[in-house]
């Protein structure tokens, strides 16, 4: 009775209040002064809202809304009593969006995408900017909240496409810097965030509906470090939201504060703060945020070395998620899981649980996931002294790497509406891990390809460094040649069609070489002379090209190299001065006496991925032929 008396004053004082600001609608601002004193008086509120507004954009956006604000209640199940759905396209998409906020919520992840799309379907059926734009926006929070980052950008753009051909004030304006700041964190430019977020403080009316942006104002601070700032503000969300009764956010502002605690040293504080949030999680039955949570506290447990808490905290992590359904977030605990476990030196264990991210990534094409799940795949290789495969690991991560930064290039604002704070700390969790590692720091600056290759370049010298020491024989002597060293034919081409494209303007090389007139080599001074040619050769090449380069063995006195993006010209230049110095270098016969070899070369650049390799080797093989015939010592362009 009390709450309907609240609701009619509101609704009598919105015209006062429209006039004030003129930006939102009426509803808008009852719900948003309603929102920041009583999240349950917001929600009664919505709910009479959603059946007196006629079908359309605006009814969506509030269906929606209501049901953002059911789920944190734990109101979901009364959803369908609530809202009076009609046969129209326009309720259609609205119960596609409120099924999937709710499934979306229990972490089923492929229920979530199916409702999704089809609401999506619906909306470009409607073919009102409107109605479009808010079902991408809500497609983008859900996704986000999933840990999906895969396509955003196509759908961010569509729904700033869509807000440009509206004719009406977009209802999600007043978040729009919240979204250009957590574009920015995503991108690294924290400065902007921070201004992003303290214009989204000053423009909201009511202080606890700033809240989320104070959430991540101090996500951003811990992310560059500034722990005392990052407390600061989110013990203000904290206060807020304690007020709003929000018990779920409480939970994740709890959660913050914990892995800022973490961050900062102060280990008992964030051990109460984990627990903390913990039991509210328990208390609402989230598998994924208790997994989350029990990760959170290993890493605490981690860096008061008690081992074995941080083992059990990770068991138990890893058996909660198996319940779920969500694989971005499954491959986000093992992951984390798998970090741990390398902190804690448990190599093998770390190996698996990599392993398993990796391939959950790969089957849904998550590329944040996967590079991550690369990175300490080769870093764990490596420690094991499996050098080969570190190198593989490392040659995919470029691959890998290569493509995201072809996304990442068309990536446009983010138009969110919502509280992203989970998924934004994530994200810079992942990042603020690989800080605290000499070498991932290393990796996570690298951007650029040439970057890039420093790694290749050290896995390759730790490879040739060990592989001579007889580490890994067994599969070492499986993929190379035994005099030389080089690779054979098939681990060759293995290697080379797992390799991305080149760096723009760059081209990857093919050269093919054989030794002139080996045959009298033989003949003037001995098979093992001969032998002993054909390693130095291969020495020469070792110590001459830059390590990415791969090389092979491909018959008898006839060697292929790859190198990798580089232009025509270095290339060229560089195979010259290649065959300059294997003349010059003087060889020894057994008997003592010196002499000299030459080869022929073919040369062969490409700028896309090998598809064709056997026609590639043809026109190296005519190439060759060529400077056979026209005088040996030379290099053809193929
Ligand atoms: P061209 O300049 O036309 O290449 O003349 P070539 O004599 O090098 O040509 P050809 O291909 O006829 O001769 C290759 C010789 O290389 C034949 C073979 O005896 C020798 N050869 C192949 N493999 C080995 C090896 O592992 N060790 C040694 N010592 N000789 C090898
Ligand atoms: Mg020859
Ligand atoms: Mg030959």
């Amino acid at each position: 009775m009390r709450i309907l008396v609240v609701l009619l004053l509101f609704l009598s004082t919105s015209f006062f209040l429209s006039a004030s600001v003129p930006s939102e609608s009426n509803w808008q601002q009852v719900y948003n002064k309603l929102r920041a004193e009583d999240t349950q008086l917001a929600f009664q509120f919505l709910q009479q809202q959603v059946n007196t507004l006629p079908p359309g954009s605006e009814r969506i956006y509030v269906g929606a809304t209501l049901a953002r604000t059911a789920i944190a209640l734990k109101k979901s199940v009364s959803l369908n009593e609530v809202i009076i759905y009609s046969d129209n396209l326009y309720d259609d998409v609205l119960q596609h969006i409120v099924s999937g906020l709710v499934v979306a919520h229990e972490n089923l992840y492929s229920q979530t995408m199916h409702e999704f799309k089809q609401a999506i379907a619906k909306a470009y059926e409607l073919e009102e900017p409107a109605v479009i734009a808010t079902v991408e926006l809500f497609y983008i929070n859900v996704k986000i909240s999933l840990a999906n980052y895969v396509q955003l950008t196509h759908h961010i753009k569509e729904v700033e496409r869509n807000v440009q051909k509206m004719n009406d004030q977009f209802w999600g304006v007043n978040s729009l810097h919240n979204v250009k700041a957590l574009n920015a964190n995503f991108n690294g430019d924290h400065v902007l965030a921070i201004e992003m977020y303290q214009q989204a403080i000053a423009n909201t009316q009511y202080e606890a509906n700033k809240a989320p942006y104070y959430n991540n104002l101090a996500l951003t601070y811990l992310d560059l470090g500034k722990f005392d700032d990052a407390t600061k503000y989110l013990t203000k969300s904290l206060e807020l939201r304690k007020l709003q009764n929000n018990e779920y956010k409480v939970a994740l502002t709890m959660l913050n504060l914990g892995i800022v605690a973490n961050r900062a040293n102060q280990y008992q504080e964030a051990l109460m703060w984990l627990d903390k949030a913990y039991q509210l999680y328990v208390k609402f039955d989230n598998a994924y945020r208790k997994a989350y949570a029990l990760v959170q506290k290993a890493k605490v447990f981690t860096n008061l070395k008690q081992t074995t808490k941080a083992s059990d905290a990770i068991n138990t992590a890893l058996s909660l998620i198996s319940v779920t359904d969500n694989i971005n977030l499954i491959t986000d605990i093992r992951i984390h899981a798998a970090e741990n476990m390398q902190t804690l030196g448990e190599t093998n264990k770390a190996i698996i649980q990599a392993q398993i991210a990796h391939d959950l990534a790969m089957s849904v094409n998550d590329k944040a996931h996967l590079i991550r799940s690369l990175e300490l795949l080769a870093e764990l290789a490596a420690k094991q002294s499996d050098f080969e495969q570190a190198y593989q690991y490392s040659n995919q991560l470029l691959f890998e790497k290569e493509q995201l930064n072809a996304q990442k290039s068309m990536q446009a604002m983010i138009a969110l509406e919502s509280e992203l704070e989970v998924t934004a700390q994530q994200l810079k969790n992942v990042r603020l891990e690989k800080n605290n590692n000499l070498q991932q720091q290393h990796i996570s600056r690298l951007e650029e390809r040439q970057q890039y290759h420093a790694i290749i370049i050290f896995f390759s010298l730790v490879l040739l460094f060990l592989s001579l020491r007889g580490y890994n024989k067994h599969k070492y002597r499986a993929q190379h040649d035994n005099l030389t060293d080089a690779l054979n034919r098939g681990a060759f081409v293995n290697r080379i069609t797992r390799v991305g494209a080149p760096a723009i303007g760059k081209k990857h090389g093919l050269v093919l070489f054989d030794l002139d007139h080996f045959k009298q080599v033989n003949d003037l001074y001995g098979h093992p002379t001969g032998d002993l040619v054909l390693e130095k050769t291969a020495e020469l090449v070792n110590q001459f090209f830059p390590k990415s380069t791969l090389f092979a063995r491909f018959g008898g006195e006839e060697f292929m190299l790859f190198v990798p993006s580089l232009s025509d010209k270095v290339l060229f230049d560089l195979v010259d001065e290649f065959r300059q110095k294997l003349s010059m270098m003087t060889m020894t016969s057994e008997a003592g006496k010196t002499f000299t070899v030459t080869a022929s070369f073919s040369l062969l650049t490409y700028q896309n991925n090998v598809s064709n390799l056997d026609k590639i080797y043809s026109k190296l093989d005519v190439g060759l032929y060529q400077a056979k015939s026209s005088g040996r010592n030379c290099i053809i362009m193929a």
